[in-house]
């Protein structure tokens, strides 16, 4: 999903500890000493739905609730506090964090993509291996000549997605695309 709120924007473990809170992981969960009141054994955590509440001393909430409270500000000076503006974030940032998040995606997707085919190849040059090893009758040729002649080229894409250069590797998939074998379909 594609991020518009400022809610997306605030990681609560960071707000946290950018006020000196030092958190350490207990589970799903993350414990420090609180800030709001003296403690000397942890009792304040930080939830994975960027919740905090305070065992001691009762105080709860999320990020903004976190810098207001501290810190005696309204709700839009806690934006502001945490770098955010409070009419929302600008059209050029959440564009650029936008882009970062497709890019990530893609990418993601990409790797995805990229281990299916390596691991298609890999059927494919072993099988033709073992039926060279095999010895094929002259009899059977023209029926593995396909896996024969296949196998230059799944070794030649094979060394491109391990250790081809960006640009190869995005050529073989196109290549794969127009194909229409391993198609790369990213996911929406
Ligand atoms: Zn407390």
């Amino acid at each position: 999903m594609l991020i518009m709120s400022y809610k997306d924007q605030i990681n609560i473990i960071q707000v946290a500890e950018q006020e000196g809170v030092e958190l350490r992981r207990s589970g799903t969960r993350h414990v420090g000493c609180c800030p709001f009141h003296e403690e000397k054994t942890g009792s304040f955590y930080i939830f994975d739905d960027q919740r905090f509440k305070c065992f001691g001393c009762g105080e709860y909430g999320d990020g903004i609730d976190l810098i207001r409270k501290l810190h005696g500000l309204t709700f839009k000076e806690a934006l502001k506090h945490l770098g955010i503006e409070s009419g929302g974030l600008s059209k050029d940032a959440i564009r650029k964090i936008n882009q970062r998040k497709r890019r990530r995606k893609l990418l993601d997707d990409f790797e995805k993509w990229r281990g299916d085919y390596l691991a298609y190849l890999g059927t494919m040059i072993n099988r033709t291996m073992k039926l060279m090893l095999g010895r094929i009758p002259p009899a059977d040729l023209d029926l593995y000549a396909p896996l024969l002649h296949g196998l230059p080229l799944w070794k030649h894409q094979s060394e491109i997605l391990l250790k081809g250069t960006d640009e190869d590797k995005l050529s073989l998939l196109k290549e794969a695309h127009r194909n229409g074998k391993y198609q790369f379909r990213p996911r929406t």
